[in-house]
């Protein structure tokens, strides 16, 4: 097993200043029950920690570095950028070329606006639904996690579902009033919210593939049912592909799946690593957004050049990596197959669920979650510290790291 003093010496430290040690709940790492790994750096499908572990990486900053880690060109570009400066707050070059490589992956969309996070949005993306329909209620389903705008909240994935929350604290009771809930899948709830409350619903958000409670592979005749009868009520579709974006193909998952929404938020993948969150629709919607309409969304930060210059290296990277999904996807198929296969040989109960390049777990017990999580990172795997949470793969892994993973989940089974 490797030893992580030095590591956990940085996490006694960071506990004095930052609550909980962390800038965000999961990485406290108390769901896996072990200290958190403090990554010094990252280097394609491998990150080190301080005392000089090696490890395969399977968040990959929650999904956000399909390239891998520190891919040369991306950082080669943004370098440049950087030595003229660091932002001015005003439009530049780099934004404009990320609209276009994105627009071009995804054709639905007719302009685009950037903002600094997933949260944000989704955030925009709510309030400019409401302003063109003139609407309020929203629909979201459960499980499933948009970001922390207080609305949104409710029933959530995530990090709530990690820390069993049903709500978060500090949201007022009007705040959510206007949140209506269903199970995702369910045709009856969702015709029923509409019987009740459908000249009143703005928008429906929902993650095309989940990623927030585990893995949900999408639902794709329910997908169609609720793009027909949102058309029906005059609502908008808001896909929220912060996760998806790019992830299981070069543009939208929905689009792929042949559910074309309204609004489509993105974030993540198309940062390359940094802050970023996007959200685009047709023009009629879009032209709704100040300067040239009534619905209000600014930013500090938003379009600066350095994530822009990352983003667009990034989806240049992706893009001629582009016939390559479908090995990333059978790569993870064999992964998720073999941990499964393992665990019924040893008559473990485990659900292994896998779509394209991510894939979760979920033992029986958490207490064999948490001995087979340590075992894992022990032996220099990193996986998602939370069954709630996904695992991705990056275009930087290799066959030799899964089979090494393959390995080392044997071994972590064994010790449950
Ligand atoms: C990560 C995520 C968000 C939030 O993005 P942040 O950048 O963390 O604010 C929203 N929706 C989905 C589906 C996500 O996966």
């Amino acid at each position: 097993m490797a030893k992580r003093t030095i590591d956990s010496e940085l996490f006694a430290e960071a506990r004095e200043y930052l609550v909980g040690g962390v800038n965000s709940p999961v990485r406290a790492f108390n769901y896996a029950g072990c200290d958190p790994l403090i990554i010094k750096k990252g280097r394609d499908s491998k990150v080190y920690d301080y005392d000089g572990n090696k490890y395969i990486d399977y968040v990959l900053s929650w999904g956000s570095l399909i390239l891998g880690h520190a891919n040369p060109g991306v950082i080669k570009d943004i370098k440049k950028v950087i030595e003229n400066g660091l932002g001015f707050g005003t439009t530049n070059e780099y934004e404009v070329g990320l609209a276009e490589i994105i627009m071009k992956a995804i054709p639905f969309i007719g302009k685009i606006r950037f903002v600094s996070s997933g949260t944000e949005a989704v955030m925009g993306a709510v309030r400019l639904a409401r302003g063109y329909t003139k609407r309020d209620k929203i629909l979201k389903f459960e499980r499933s996690y948009h970001g922390h705008a207080d609305y949104l909240l409710v029933k959530a994935g995530s990090g709530l579902a990690t820390l069993g929350l049903p709500a978060s604290a500090g949201v007022p009771h009007d705040f959510i009033k206007d949140t209506l809930i269903s199970g995702y899948g369910d045709k009856k709830a969702v015709r029923n919210i509409f019987k009740k409350h459908g000249k009143k619903i703005a928008a429906v958000i929902f993650e095309p593939c989940g990623g927030n409670y585990g893995v949900m592979p999408p639902d794709i005749d329910f997908l169609k049912y609720l793009r027909a009868i949102i058309a029906k009520n005059r609502a908008l579709l808001i896909a929220d592909e912060v996760m998806t974006g790019f992830r299981f193909d070069f543009g939208s998952l929905s689009w792929k799946l042949g559910i074309v929404p309204d609004i489509i938020c993105l974030g993540k993948i198309i940062g390359g690593g940094l802050p970023i969150g996007a959200y685009g629709a047709k023009e009629e919607i879009m032209n709704h957004l100040a300067p040239l309409g009534d619905v209000y969304q600014a930013s500090t930060f938003a379009g600066n050049p350095v994530v822009m210059q990352s983003g667009l290296s990034t989806l240049r990277e992706l893009g001629k990596l582009k016939n390559r999904y479908s090995f990333l996807s059978e790569l993870t198929g064999y992964l998720a197959e073999s941990i499964r296969e393992s665990a019924k040989e040893r008559n473990i109960e485990l659900v292994v669920k896998n779509f394209g390049s991510m894939f979760s777990l979920k033992f029986k017990e958490k207490r064999q979650f948490q001995r087979f999580y340590r075992k894992l990172l022990g032996s220099g795997v990193y996986f998602a510290q939370s069954e709630f949470e996904a695992n991705f793969l990056s275009f930087s892994h290799t066959r030799a790291d899964i089979e090494k993973t393959i390995c080392v989940a044997k071994i972590a089974l064994d010790a449950i």
